[in-house]
Formats: C-alpha cells, sequence, structure tokens
C-alpha cells in the first residue's frame, strides 16, 4: 500500500509558471490516500490563471491499457499543453511519461510506504515509494527502480554498451534518463549541483 502527499505548492507553482498544462487526477488508491482537497484547491488556483488545457480524474493510470483508453478522448488538450500534471503515486507518472514521450510529464505528488498487503495490478513500471519523488528531474524515469544501485545523482560510470554493470540484462537507467530528457529538451536538468535528496522523508511520514 502507499500513500500520495501532494508536494509543496511553491515547487508545484516553478515547475507550471508561465507554462499551458494539461492536469491528471488518478484516484485509483483513493481509499488508502489521495490529497484531494489540496489538489482540488492547488488546480483551482492554476485554472484560473487560463493556462490549464484540460483536466482528467481517473483511476488506475498504472494499467497502459486503461491509461491510453482514458486519455484517448483528451490528446488535443494535451497536445495544447507545454506540459501534464499528474497527481497519482509514482507508477502513475512513470506510465504517462512513457506514453507522452515527446511532452514532459511532472509528478505532483511524492510517493510514500504504508504498511499492509499492495494489491496485485499488473505494473509496467516500478515505484519504491521512496518519499521524495525524484521523476521531475529525471524525465520521469524512476532512478530508484531503473538504475541498479539507485543513484538519484547521475551514472556510476561503469555501464558496458548501454547496459548495467551490475545486471547485464537490463539497460542503464541513466542511459535511459539522460535520452529521454535530451528527448524533451532538458539536459539541463543533469547540471543542476543543488538537488541533495532528502532520504529521510520516508521515516517521518511514516512515524
Ligand atoms: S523517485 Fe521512484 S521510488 Fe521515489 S517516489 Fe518517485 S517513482 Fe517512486
Ligand atoms: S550502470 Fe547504470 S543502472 Fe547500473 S548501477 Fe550504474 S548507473 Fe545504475
Amino acid at each position: 500500500m502507499l500513500i500520495t502527499e501532494m508536494k509543496a505548492k511553491e515547487t508545484l507553482a516553478s515547475l507550471t509558471d508561465g507554462k499551458k498544462v494539461f492536469i491528471i487526477n488518478c484516484e485509483g488508491c483513493k481509499e488508502v490516500h489521495f490529497p484531494g482537497k489540496e489538489a482540488k484547491e492547488f488546480q483551482k488556483e492554476l485554472i484560473s490563471t487560463g493556462r490549464v488545457t484540460g483536466t482528467i480524474t481517473t483511476d488506475y493510470i498504472c494499467n497502459p491499457d486503461n491509461m491510453k483508453l482514458r486519455l484517448s478522448k483528451h490528446m488535443s488538450e494535451i497536445e495544447a499543453a507545454d506540459a501534464v500534471l499528474v497527481f497519482s503515486c509514482g507508477v502513475g507518472v512513470q506510465t504517462i511519461s512513457a506514453y507522452l514521450e515527446d511532452k514532459p510529464v511532472y509528478a505532483a505528488c511524492d510517493t510514500y510506504p504504508l504498511p499492509g498487503f499492495q494489491g496485485v495490478t499488473p505494473l509496467e513500471y516500478q515505484c519504491d515509494q521512496c518519499g521524495e519523488c525524484w521523476l521531475n528531474l529525471t524525465g520521469g524515469i524512476c532512478p530508484i527502480t531503473a538504475c541498479s544501485k539507485s543513484l538519484v545523482n547521475g551514472q556510476c560510470g561503469g555501464s558496458k554498451d548501454g547496459m548495467c554493470e551490475v545486471d547485464s540484462s537490463m539497460e542503464c537507467g541513466w542511459e535511459r534518463i539522460q535520452r529521454r530528457l535530451a528527448q524533451i529538451g532538458r539536459l539541463d536538468l543533469l547540471k543542476c549541483p543543488t538537488n541533495v535528496r532528502n532520504f529521510a522523508t520516508d521515516e517521518e511520514v511514516s512515524k
């Protein structure tokens, strides 16, 4: 099980500053925790700026077939947006990001673990519920699960022919991240030297 908490309003405001945005809310795990009230307030403010091209509230965007079906009616609104802002756990954001590969897709929430039964939904992407979601800096590819060492500050340098030095059957996660950032024109994110990760956040929330 997991908990989604909305990122700080200031963080979301800076991600969406001056951009046209399409908003996706995933309420598939709402019975556990979804920051509905805060999300609604933030979205209301954003909509009042006239920069929101469309919104959708649905469930289980982590299921690619379901997600494609739900989004299919909104593709023109998504195309009109500069970015897509997703209120969901890390799996949902990764699923959308892989589908809308030419569009910046931002995580509006952090994902925290909650003890208990996880459920059996077949997932294409993994989220380790690490507490401070890093997807906005890594082009929507999770460095915790896509990199064997869960590195958050770049490649270890050991990859061979694009494959991971720890597990030669998997592509190096950081090479995927670099490719994706190049695709969405955000290689500049790799230059930011001040992104010190807060590994304590998940413990704080589960107290
Ligand atoms: S960085 Fe990865 S593990 Fe952490 S919350 Fe985001 S998707 Fe989940
Ligand atoms: S080779 Fe790539 S995926 Fe493997 S540990 Fe190093 S950075 Fe991570």
